[in-house]
């Protein structure tokens, strides 16, 4: 199987970018490179479109044969400028991955790289697609405005380190810790004391030797992410299966009165630090107002939160559903009955959302 490199994915990449504007280009190499220092392999698969080619593409399905990819002539898309790019996420043996949180993460990066990204956008989320119009409007390229040449670009925001490694000390390090400890691994004889010295960094080899990671010891994005996979797995009395697009259970089961009141050891509780992702997440969804993360949520404000994360996910369907009804003749969709059914019916899975998302986005905008 041929392996995923950071050379492959740049050379895959620069042909596509033939064209494109240089500052633009230049981002998007930044972002391919940024992204695997993330653990995450992306490759450009669209750069520059020129009209001719734009127009070709708008009638593959309307007067030419082949699926509707485009709802956009010539001119009317940001790639007819060489100021856009689309990207698609590889799996470690350069097969296309076209689902999966990833997308959003690579949005994320996009953004702190001064990119506009598609994900971002209210009417309609393209998660591939990211652009950088030096200001300029659709319209305003239409009526004929280009970016200044060599024009000055804004500075990208320096990135905080997003590992931990040998040397390292802190909050971020006492999580890391508590987190090997509570699954086994000792980080020596200075227990959870925030630095990271050479028991924590046998703890993160043997971490990352006993899941099959790369066992440098050095705390990445791959190993943090397994990490807090693992903690939460082991935090949970007993592992639920993963969810399943079901159909709705009828009657929930009935509770045992034993577990309606379980009693939480505190000790085991994550350290406000290393819940912090999960708590700004929140913030920026509006499930919580994140006033006092380091406190300890008391049973009434779960029960809030929880009723605005259920409110959030509705809002996410809904949306969805009034996007699919303006494209769904578009849409290669083997069963599209079945997906409007279940968006009606706010039946739809996490999981089965992205892959939505991902269809409604890649085939129908193209
Ligand atoms: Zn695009």
């Amino acid at each position: 199987m041929p392996a995923t490199t950071l050379e492959y994915l740049l050379e895959r990449s620069e042909k596509r970018l033939v064209g494109v504007n240089a500052t633009v280009a230049a981002k998007a190499i930044e972002l391919i490179k940024l992204a695997y220092r993330n653990g995450i392999n992306i490759a450009v698969t669209q750069g520059l479109r020129t009209f001719a080619e734009q127009n070709a593409l708008y009638e593959q399905g309307r007067t030419k044969p082949g699926k509707i990819v485009t709802n956009a002539r010539g001119g009317q898309s940001i790639h007819n400028y060489g100021l856009a790019f689309d990207i698609a996420i590889f799996d470690d043996n350069q097969n296309a991955v076209w689902t999966g949180n990833n997308y959003n993460r690579v949005g994320k990066l996009g953004q702190q790289l001064g990119l506009e990204w598609g994900g971002a956008w209210r009417s309609f989320k393209d998660l591939p697609h990211f652009q950088y119009t030096f200001g300029l409007t659709l319209s305003q390229l239409q009526a004929g405005r280009r970016p200044p040449s060599g024009g000055a670009v804004a500075p990208s925001q320096p990135l905080p380190k997003n590992y931990l490694e040998r040397g390292d000390s802190g909050t971020l390090v006492k999580g890391l810790q508590g987190k090997l400890q509570a699954l086994g691994f000792s980080v020596g004889s200075g227990g959870i004391d925030g630095d990271y010295g050479a028991g924590t960094e046998q703890a993160v080899k043997a971490f990352q030797k006993k899941y099959g990671l790369t066992a440098d010891g050095i705390a990445g994005a791959l190993t943090l992410a397994k990490l807090d996979e693992e903690y939460k797995a082991s935090q949970k009395p007993t592992p639920t299966p993963a969810p399943k697009p079901a159909p709705k259970p009828t009657t929930p089961p009935a509770q045992d009165p034993a577990k309606e009141e379980p009693k939480v050891d505190k000790s085991k509780l994550p350290a406000e630090p290393a819940a912090r992702e999960e708590v700004n997440e929140a913030i920026e969804r509006g499930i919580t107002n994140g006033a006092r993360p380091q406190d300890e949520a008391k049973r009434q404000d779960a029960m809030v939160m929880a009723k605005r994360a259920g409110d959030f996910q509705d809002y996410q369907i809904q949306n969805l559903y009034t996007t699919f009804q303006q494209v769904k003749a578009n849409l290669p969709l083997q069963k599209p009955e079945v997906w409007e059914e279940k968006l009606e019916n706010g039946d739809v899975s996490q999981q089965e959302m992205l892959y939505l998302i991902a269809q409604l986005t890649l085939r129908s905008f193209g």
